[in-house]
């Protein structure tokens, strides 16, 4: 087995809701409107020995849906947390991963990306 720990990044699209109150942006995210991001899930460690996977895809794949992709599917973004910039978002998602209940400290970054001259990494 290889002695090298190995970091596994997987790709998530991601779709949020939400809306800034008028007086704070006088632009269309005073409406309901969604934005479209794709999220990059980074995971460190070593293969397993029998397996020679660091985790199952699927496995990774449930945590990700649980955690991240279903609540923020079913409540506008503004619900769950107070800040909505990039910044906010990647740490907050990085957050939820890196609970013991999700990925823990096996997740080792998060990137959220916003369009093609933004991303935002949240790491160690
Ligand atoms: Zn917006």
């Amino acid at each position: 087995m290889s002695p090298h720990q190995f970091l596994l990044t997987r790709r998530y699209k991601m779709s949020l809701v939400h809306q800034i109150p008028a007086e704070f942006v006088g632009n269309e995210c005073s409406q309901l409107h969604g934005h479209d991001f794709k999220v990059d899930v980074v995971v460190a460690g070593m293969p397993d020995p029998v397996t020679g996977f660091l985790i199952s895809r699927l496995e990774l794949d449930r945590i990700v849906e649980t955690t991240l992709l279903k609540p923020y599917r079913e409540k506008p973004l503004h619900e769950l947390q107070n800040k909505m910039t990039g910044e906010a978002i990647a740490a907050r998602l990085f957050e939820l991963l890196r609970a013991p209940s999700a990925l823990g400290e096996s997740c080792v970054s998060v990137n959220l990306i916003e369009t093609r001259k933004n991303r935002f990494q949240a790491t160690v």
